[in-house]
């Protein structure tokens, strides 16, 4: 859907932001919908932007076009009148302008906040998913299953698909499968999904929320004013903490989901069989089968956490067991999520370039063994020991790239000493072609050969897809 269509359904009646003083901060994928969507409303907007670069000054060309005043390379003062501002999520909370905005006791909006106060009054209940990873997944599972059910949907929000477009746009939905980041739910203050889950919590982006118990009360956010189900990972007992603080409707329930069978009002597995014990009848004795474990895709242990994560929150709007079947079977990983590339003389390639935090990595590591692991890239100030640690006993062998690969190293060392670790002193975009050579020397036969660095991938790639498709190439090129 294209930004352009936001206009499409303004409502004919006043509008609450007619003659309002609104902020946009930040230009971009969130930006240009909120300031056109806000000034067809009959607000008064101003953008503004940090950047002065050739793209923020074609979006700047193209909203002052429609009369809004733009200010770029100067995103910090706050401007003169502003009742409103209407943020990118990804802006620092400690910024000079909403320091600003604090003072002079201005609300601040984020792009979801905005989607959800201007959502008309039949508008599909969003069924919401945040975690530290597993989010785009769970969030794909789920619209396909929902979509297996025949209902109208689609997997929206940090996903790449601007809320506010599905909210406005002219094609409707029964529900939505709502992807949301920590940095989106800490600027939605009123957001009320109708079933909401926070699939797992691992330290990350601590420098924008400042601790791991602000990222966490952000996460949290997810579950407040939840209609029916708040789902939490029995796994991960800080998920269900923050069901606990939350504060919903009345009736709302607690599920969880976990690996093992499940308990009362929890999903979990049997016998390779994904069963349902919290929406059935006479749930004390009775148990549901949705599906099996090979219907997963892949069906490593993290992604089954995924896929029951995605079969709760459909459950909890009705959903059918065997939609959720079908909904499961027809989903296909996004590229560089444990793809497997090939086999090449009995050794597995598995592209995990995703694993881009030591979290992701040591779930895809789990997944394996014996394993050859390609890591390291830019650590964003993560630690290593503990990844190593749990680890260690399936490594064969360790093939370390990319900049920070001495604190991988470092780790190795520290817990699991006895590991061969070839270190690759080089960091431009053809060491991963020597990197997969290391790795088929190391490997035997029946192991796997994983690239999941643990790490970001802008030292010596544009992003993470190129890492992978440079690993996917590297591997063709050996088996040929
Ligand atoms: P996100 O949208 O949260 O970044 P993705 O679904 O894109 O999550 O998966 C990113 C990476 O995180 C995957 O490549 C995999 O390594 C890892 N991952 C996926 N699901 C989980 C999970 N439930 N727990 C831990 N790691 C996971």
């Amino acid at each position: 859907m294209g930004s352009g269509q936001v206009t499409s359904s303004v409502p004919s009646g006043p509008s609450e932001f007619q003659g309002k003083h609104v902020t946009v901060a930040g230009l971009g994928v969130s930006g240009l919908p909120a300031a056109k969507a806000l000034h067809a409303r009959g607000a008064i907007v101003t953008a503004v932007n940090d950047g002065d670069d050739a793209r923020a000054r074609e979006q700047a060309a193209e909203l002052e076009a429609l009369g809004i005043t733009v200010r770029l390379g100067d995103g910090a003062t706050l401007p003169e009148g502003t009742e409103l501002i209407v943020t990118a999520p990804g802006w620092q909370p400690d910024k000079p302008l909403f320091l600003a905005a604090e003072r002079a006791g201005v609300p601040v909006w984020g792009d979801v906040e905005l989607a959800w106060r201007l959502r008309g009054p039949d508008a599909a209940p969003w069924l919401a998913v945040t975690g530290t990873n597993g989010k785009t997944t769970t969030v794909q599972m789920l619209a396909s299953i929902l979509k297996a059910a025949g209902l109208r949907t689609a997997a929206v929000g940090n996903i790449g698909v601007s809320l506010l477009d599905a909210v406005l746009g002219d094609e409707k939905y029964d529900v939505l499968a709502v992807e949301l980041s920590s940095y989106q739910l800490h600027w939605a203050p009123s957001l009320r999904a109708y079933s909401g889950v926070v699939l797992n919590l691992a330290p990350d982006h601590l420098d924008w929320h400042g601790s791991m118990d602000a990222y966490a009360a952000d996460k949290g956010r997810i579950y407040e004013g939840n209609k029916v189900a708040c789902v939490y990972n029995v796994a991960d007992p800080r998920t269900e903490d923050l069901v606990r603080e939350a504060d919903v409707e009345e009736g709302c329930r607690a599920v969880g989901f976990t690996l093992q069978a499940p308990a009362v009002s929890q999903l979990g597995v049997v016998d390779g069989i994904l069963v349902d014990r919290a929406f059935v009848e006479n749930r004390q004795k009775n148990a549901q089968e949705l599906a099996e474990v090979s219907d997963v895709d892949p069906p490593a242990p993290h992604n089954i956490a995924n896929a029951l994560a995605a079969a709760a929150l459909a459950r909890s709007f009705g959903v059918p067991a065997q939609a959720v079947r079908d909904g499961l079977r027809a989903f296909t990983p996004d590229a560089h999520r444990i793809a497997h590339v090939a086999d090449v003389d009995g050794v597995a390639y598995v592209d995990d370039s995703k694993a881009t935090n030591t979290h992701a990595a040591e779930a895809s590591l789990a997944a394996y063994e014996p394993i050859v692991w390609i890591a390291g890239g830019l650590a964003k100030g993560a630690e290593f020991d503990e990844l190593v640690a749990n680890s260690a006993k399936r490594l064969r062998g360790v093939v370390l790239i990319g900049a920070d690969r001495a604190l991988v190293r470092e780790a190795l060392a520290r817990h699991a000493p006895e590991v061969p670790v070839v270190d690759l002193d080089r960091t431009d975009t053809g060491a991963m072609l020597q990197a997969v050579t290391e790795a088929k020397r190391l490997a035997r036969p029946g192991d796997t050969v994983l690239l999941a660095p643990a790490c970001a991938s802008m030292d010596m790639f544009t992003n993470y897809n190129q890492r992978g498709d440079a690993f996917a190439a590297a591997v063709r090129e050996l088996g040929a």
